[in-house]
């Protein structure tokens, strides 16, 4: 069974959004859409499923609508149409409280920008997210510890976050996440702010974590190199759709279509 299972899943962003959509279902371009409606495709019918224990990653250029398919799968933001299912939940069916219970308990995020509080150290910055949760002070402290320690920053947990490096300061932004020990990792260009040599200590980092965690990650990038990495799966996204869904391997020697044949012909 599936950890996370997308149907039919649309955003379009604007009054005439449902309007939109049925010309996007008859093949009207987006640029054809904006002049029509005002509306903005975000995401255009993206189905897949994703197994426990999977890194899928979701690639495309900026613009492709990444950041938003990951945000209907934590319902930050609701589709205009389609449904997105943990286990066998529904999350359209979900009022505030089942939701807020999912995205505490179920997935966490980690973004690009660290969100690290300046004056808050290491360990109160993890610790942070937690707060909402019934746990008292000292287990919750306990718990961001162990997570900081995963992440080698063991040492670090009372510095301050102008004290590190922006590879730990991302760090610090997953141990964030793996505190509150989700079942699925979203992960949205995570590494992207990176300068390239700590970013693939960070991808080395990554992988070597999921061997021992052994999570579900969503993990998004523009860049193709990270995405052959690390993904077990790829999909490849192009103006709110996914043109093709596959393993690395069969990504690279059998593009669905030109367009991918091109996204991935400068690899060597
Ligand atoms: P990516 O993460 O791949 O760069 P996004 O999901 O951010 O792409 O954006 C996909 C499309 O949706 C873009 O055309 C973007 O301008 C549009 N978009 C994203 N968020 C909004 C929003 N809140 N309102 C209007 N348009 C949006
Ligand atoms: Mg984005």
């Amino acid at each position: 069974m599936p950890v996370i299972e997308v149907d039919n899943l649309s955003k379009i962003f604007g009054k005439r959004s449902k309007e939109a959509l049925s010309l996007l279902d008859e093949g009207l371009s987006k640029e054809e859409i904006l002049k029509k409606t005002g509306c903005t495709v975000g995401v255009n019918r993206a189905k897949f499923q994703v197994e426990a224990g999977e890194v899928f990653v979701i690639m495309g250029l900026s613009g492709s609508g990444k950041s938003t398919l990951v945000r209907l799968l934590n319902r930050l933001i609701n589709p205009t149409a389609g449904d997105v299912y943990v286990h066998d939940d529904n999350l359209s069916t979900m009022n505030k409280e089942q939701l807020r219970r999912v995205r505490r308990e179920k997935m966490s995020m980690v973004f690009q920008k660290f969100g690290l509080f300046p004056f808050r150290t290491v360990l109160e910055n993890t610790v942070f997210g937690m707060e909402v949760q019934g746990m008292d002070k000292e287990e919750r402290e306990k718990k961001a510890t162990e997570a900081l320690e995963l992440v080698g920053l063991g040492s670090f947990i009372h510095q301050y976050p102008s004290q590190l490096s922006g590879g730990m300061q991302q760090r610090v932004g997953l141990a964030r996440a793996l505190a509150n020990d989700p079942e699925i990792l979203l992960m949205d260009e995570a590494f992207s702010a990176l300068d390239p040599l700590i970013r693939k200590d960070m991808q080395d980092e990554l992988m070597d974590l999921q061997e021992k965690m052994q999570k579900t990650i969503i993990f998004i990038t523009h860049d193709l190199d990270e995405a052959l990495r690390i993904g077990d799966r790829i999909a490849l996204m192009k103006d709110g759709s996914i043109v093709q869904i596959g393993t690395p391997e069969e990504i690279l020697m059998n593009p669905a279509n030109d367009y991918v044949e091109k996204f991935v012909e400068d690899v060597d």
